[in-house]
């Protein structure tokens, strides 16, 4: 029997995506050539790059003048890509968890960092909404979903200077009004592919303002120039991202993954919000529809590494808390399905009725 894998990232992908990638690896588009050893520059392969571009475009309604960009180096690079790419003089950050702060300490390395707000000391627990954003900022980056600490944004934030955001863990989970960002990015590992890809989507016109000089591969426009091929990509992350991104089109696109991203989460809430033994650790305004968080009540805090073993002998995996915060994570991203969900909640119930 397979895992319910609530994994937090590299996380759980559909059968569809899978199962499409081993076939391919065995033959990839009918050439008798594995997906691992075919030629980026084959035209099997560039089809796959423009249909999963174009497939991104129209899920997220991304308008004209954009670019979207398959690039290495993680969301982690990211950090750094996009100072080095749009910080001119002075950028906002919102300090909403670890990933948050990451980003904060590289673009501090390229020019003036104002941290809006935030949620540090409340052990990122909230997602800030009270802060006042200045005159004058080339942009304002924002991580939409806190993986670690279970925290969302539920809506798209209205600025006075361009948004740009790291959408690395809910990306395709909810709608985006794309026009209201200079550049989204997103570590491919948790809603789309197998870890080695990162999804960039970049307004065009927003390029080239900075005056410093940028090494040819950090620099955004080398890869809007040369469609993502001005190395070699990620072959077959970007071959599995195609599969997930027509898996997400023929499931209605993202509003019903919004759909069934809430009913998934709405269900684990009211089971958490029901039970004496678990309780939540985030907000409940804000909190994610893709990383549950939660812990046991101080009473039962000692039977913590007990329900994780519970969980496992029923094929629960993937549940334990980050280091850095403890207790339980459960991950639903879209491939999860509801039945694991459910399977979980009862696993929950269960252990609670056993130790009352
Ligand atoms: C996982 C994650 C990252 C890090 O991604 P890498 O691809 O490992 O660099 C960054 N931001 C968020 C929000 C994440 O969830």
């Amino acid at each position: 029997m397979k895992k319910h894998n609530f994994s937090a990232g590299p996380s759980i992908l559909s059968d569809y995506a899978v199962n499409n990638t081993i076939d391919a690896i065995r033959d990839f588009a009918g050439t008798g050539i594995s997906l691992l050893s075919i030629s980026h520059r084959s035209k099997e392969f560039q089809a796959v790059i423009d249909e999963a571009g174009a497939l991104v475009k129209e899920l997220l309604g991304v308008p004209e003048g954009y670019s979207v960009l398959w690039l290495g180096g993680g969301a982690s690079m990211q950090f750094a890509m996009i100072p080095y790419n749009f910080l001119r003089h002075r950028a906002g950050y919102l300090d909403t968890g670890t990933w948050a702060h990451n980003a904060i300490k590289e673009a501090r390395l390229f020019g003036e960092v104002d941290v809006l707000a935030s949620s540090e000391p409340d052990h990122y627990t909230y997602y800030p909404h009270d802060y006042t954003i200045p005159e004058g900022l080339d942009y304002l980056h924002i991580t939409t979903n806190n993986t670690i600490y279970g925290t969302e944004l539920h809506a798209d934030i209205d600025a006075p200077c361009p948004l740009i955001a790291d959408m690395s863990s809910d990306i395709f989970s909810r709608p985006v009004d794309v026009k209201r960002y200079d550049a989204i990015y997103a570590g491919a590992q948790k809603n789309l592919a197998p870890a080695g890809v990162t999804l960039v989507i970049v307004k065009d016109e927003a390029l080239g303002k900075v005056d410093r000089p940028i090494p040819t591969m950090l620099d955004y426009r080398t890869h809007v120039k040369k469609g993502s091929m001005f190395n070699t990509p990620p072959v077959l992350p970007i071959f599995t991202a195609l599969q997930t991104l027509r898996h997400y089109k023929e499931l209605g696109g993202v509003d019903a993954l919004y759909e069934s991203a809430s009913l998934k989460a709405g269900r684990l809430y009211e089971a958490i919000d029901n039970s004496t033994m678990f309780c939540g650790t985030a907000r409940i305004p804000d909190r994610s529809l893709m990383n549950v968080t939660f812990v046991m009540s101080p009473e039962y805090a000692h039977l913590e590494k007990d329900f994780i073993d519970f969980c496992s002998q029923r094929d629960i995996v993937g549940i334990k808390g980050h280091r850095s915060v403890g207790g339980f994570r459960a991950s639903l991203y879209n491939a999860l399905p509801l039945e694991s969900v459910d399977a979980l909640i009862n696993a929950m119930n269960d252990f609670e009725t056993a130790h009352k």
